[in-house]
């Protein structure tokens, strides 16, 4: 009988802390130059729209028990496949007028990782990444092999013009201009690409930490305008632009991928919760509003933390974003000055 009791309350316990790990996930699509007096009403209210759809969308897969696996895969994708951003349709175009696509998952529980660089036919880089990271025994594949593993997987490969716009297209024509302007040398590209913080915004990610606690971070872009030489951003790179360890935290980010790349922004973050014991949102702002400040890294992070706390810093004048939590209603914010944490 005692060992019926306690066996019973034991389950209890169990189906108690099952029941008690809070799901959250929170979206970005790009930092950058955004003003309300470059955009109009229209565009604006499509943004709130799509960041609301993509952010419900995900969230909707965590409350029918789904695992946040599955949920930022739902999230980005529905933002790859919207021309209002920097990933798959609608990506910036290079130097030479195509369009290069990287893309990562990462989860918390095995640090299982996938990502996919270079790509010019994935419809959805997303979808690579995580059959690199299920299917695969790589953790980055790129350009020609990874599309011929997206083949044998059987994803959706479209011609490189699936990805044009015309609004992406303007954008490279100014960006050429401004570089002419400023001629192009490697250390100027590296440290100061004046050019990049107006036009390239756009990337994509997604975090999530569903019911078993499991935190995953997605990210997805088409790079910088006009990058040249096969150059690959931080957003494929585990550490850099996405890392999720269950023990830390779980970051997607957005920004001149170089410095994310120099800085590891993403495990920096998740390495200073983790030793350090500070909360997420501090280490965040540590690493976005002051390392990367001072030394002109523009950009930003969304994350969650291993309690399930929800974050976001960015040290750019706005960044697409839109979180829900449970029991809260969903919030979609685009600048700065909007900006509730
Ligand atoms: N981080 C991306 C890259 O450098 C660009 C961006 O997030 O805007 O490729």
């Amino acid at each position: 009988m005692r060992r019926t009791m306690s066996f019973l309350a034991l389950s209890c316990f169990s189906a108690l802390a099952f029941a008690t790990q809070p799901i959250a996930i929170v979206i970005h699509g790009g930092a950058g130059t955004i003003n309300k007096s470059q955009m109009t009403d229209a565009q604006e209210q499509a943004y709130h729209a799509t960041l609301k759809h993509a952010v419900d969308t995900g969230y909707a897969v965590l409350e029918k028990g789904g695992s946040s696996v599955d949920a930022v895969t739902a999230a980005v994708l529905i933002m790859e496949d919207s021309p209002l951003f920097n990933a798959g349709k609608g990506a910036v175009y290079t130097y030479d007028e195509g369009h290069e696509l990287d893309a990562s998952i990462m989860r918390g529980d095995n640090l299982m990782a996938g990502a996919a660089s270079g790509l010019t036919h994935v419809k959805n880089p997303v979808l690579l990444a995580r059959a690199v990271m299920e299917k695969s025994e790589h953790v980055m594949l790129s350009g020609a092999g990874a599309e011929q593993f997206a083949k044998e997987q059987g994803l959706e490969l479209v011609e490189n013009s699936y990805f044009d716009t015309e609004f992406r297209y303007e954008a490279l024509k100014k960006a050429k201009q401004s570089m002419q302007k400023v001629p192009h040398q490697a250390q100027n590209y590296r440290l100061n690409a004046p050019w990049q913080a107006e036009w390239n915004m756009g990337t994509v990610g997604a975090v999530a930490m569903d019911r078993s606690g499991l935190l995953t971070a997605a990210t997805s872009t088409g790079g910088m305008t006009a990058k040249r030489y096969g150059r690959i951003g931080d957003a494929p790179i585990i550490g850099a632009g996405n890392f999720a360890d269950n023990a830390s935290c779980a970051v997607s980010a957005t920004g001149h991928g170089e410095f994310f790349i120099r800085y590891r922004v993403a495990s920096d973050i998740c390495a200073r919760v983790k030793y350090q014991g500070i909360s997420a949102d501090k280490a965040a702002d540590q690493v976005i509003q002051q390392e990367l400040a001072k030394v002109g890294g523009t950009g930003g992070v969304i994350l969650i933390d291993h309690k399930g706390k929800v974050g976001w810093s960015f040290n750019t004048e706005g960044m697409y974003r839109a979180k829900k939590t449970e029991g809260e209603a969903t919030i979609t914010e685009i600048f700065k000055e909007s900006s509730a944490k």
